[in-house]
């Protein structure tokens, strides 16, 4: 008989498990708590959207709309897609939800699973985790300043020290237009120096060949014009704002002449924040202005600003070893019929909020039940066999001195717990 197939998580998926899944857990409360501080609510959306909002919102030129999105038929062949990212979603239920009559701006945070079929390598995965924050309805440049203090107190909760914000501003259409004029300019007579992506890139998106990798590339734009330098009067008196106010909270930061940003969508601020300790994928969030997304999308013309951070990076960040934790304490029976009697014990010392497991799979003789809490790494055991049963007590035993004593079962999680006091 053939062996039967053994099933392993889907290329560029994986498992969260022990301390990582832990890890996850503990960034997503810091989260809510510091995203609370600022007035933000949850928004909980759905992972399928219409295809159609990623490809309005996200834009037909990114690489994400190009290249990277989870896109399949429902029964009914509706075209639907796994969300890539999570602005355009929470712009879809701005509108949906008329959020324009709330008081504005509305601010929401989110977090949860986002899929890109990309090459998978250390940091980047098909199903990654993201935690963003949206703002809509203010157009800044005050609260850009304040989005960026609310991610920089959330950051520096999780004790980090080697962060570096790096900031820019993309500008308005108008001046983008302008910049990429100019940019073609400096870049065609050149084109020979360009990769082939980046020669692409010149006919559809030159402002992309801004973040290029490529060694001689980034060579080769050093005397490139700046796109700060096409902006114009608003854009640029928005970002001198925004910087002023960040120096103003003590919020260190550099000029990125670089930084544009992956999305169609931005306009004006765009940020991120990477981490040396990372390697060659070191962005842990980026976010920006999108002034333009909600008309975009058939809405009026409101301005937001966000940003996403990356879970995964930022929890490897915080990585050490995989562990797992071991609950103080192990109720053990002792003989076959006294499993009833560990289950009931170990509720009553949860219902006293102590963290317990009981040993339930096979009663065991004494010498291999204590072997065996010996080697699982407890504080305590608690023991019941049928003479303890008869006289209506169980055995409290310190692993850790080896004193042990019967304790009556009336009241016998009060009891545990006033003894385990000392120990933590
Ligand atoms: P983006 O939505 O592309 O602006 O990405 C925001 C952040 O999400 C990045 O800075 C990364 O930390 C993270 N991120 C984006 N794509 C991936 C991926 N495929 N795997 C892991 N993290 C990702």
């Amino acid at each position: 008989m053939a062996a039967k197939r053994r099933f392993q998580t889907v290329k560029g998926m994986r498992d969260l498990l022990l301390d990582e899944a832990r890890r996850f857990a503990m960034v997503e409360q810091i989260a809510r708590d510091a995203f609370r501080l600022y007035g933000f609510e949850e928004l909980r959306t759905p992972l399928v959207e219409d295809t159609d909002l990623f490809v309005r919102g996200v834009g037909e030129g990114s690489e994400i709309v190009g290249k990277q999105m989870y896109t399949f038929d429902d029964k009914k062949g509706r075209s639907l897609t796994l969300r890539p990212e999570g602005t355009a979603p929470v712009a879809r239920a701005y509108l949906q939800h008329d959020m324009a009559s709330w008081p504005q701006p509305v601010k929401v945070f989110y977090m949860g699973p986002y899929f890109r079929y990309e090459r998978p390598q250390a940091g980047r995965y098909r199903q990654f985790h993201q935690i963003g924050a949206e703002v809509i309805g203010d157009p800044g440049p005050y609260s850009d300043a304040e989005l960026l203090a609310m991610l920089l107190r959330f950051l520096s909760k999780l004790l980090f020290d080697d962060l570096e914000v790096g900031l820019n501003s993309v500008g308005d259409p108008e001046c983008r237009q302008r910049y990429c004029q100019r940019l073609r300019e400096y870049l065609e007579p050149r084109r020979g120096e360009l990769g082939a992506d980046s020669q692409r890139r010149l006919e559809t998106n030159p402002l992309r060949i801004l973040d290029t990798k490529v060694p001689e590339e980034r060579k080769l734009l050093e005397g490139a014009p700046r796109l700060r330098d096409s902006l114009g009067r608003a854009a640029r008196e928005h970002f001198a704002v925004v910087c002023e106010q960040l120096e103003r909270l003590g919020i260190a930061y550099r000029v990125d002449d670089r930084l544009v940003r992956g999305l169609d969508y931005y306009t004006r601020t765009v940020f991120e924040i990477s981490s040396a300790r990372l390697g060659a994928q070191n962005a842990i969030l980026g976010g920006g202005r999108y002034d333009g997304l909600i008309g975009e999308l058939g809405g009026p013309a409101v301005p937001g600003i966000g940003f996403a951070i990356g879970q995964d990076r930022l929890v490897e960040l915080l990585s050490g070893g995989l562990t797992l934790v071991v609950p103080p304490v192990c109720v053990i029976p002792v003989g076959s019929h006294c499993r009833e009697d560990a289950l009931q014990l170990a509720e009553e010392l949860r219902d006293a909020e102590v963290m317990a497991v009981a040993e339930l799979a096979s009663p065991r003789a004494l010498k291999a039940a204590l072997r065996k809490a010996d080697r699982g790494g407890y504080d305590w055991i608690v023991l019941v066999g049928e003479d303890e049963r008869a006289a209506g007590t169980a055995v409290l035993k310190s692993l850790y001195s080896g004193l042990q004593e019967a304790i009556p079962r009336e009241g016998f999680a009060a009891a545990v717990k006033a003894r385990m006091e000392p120990h933590e």
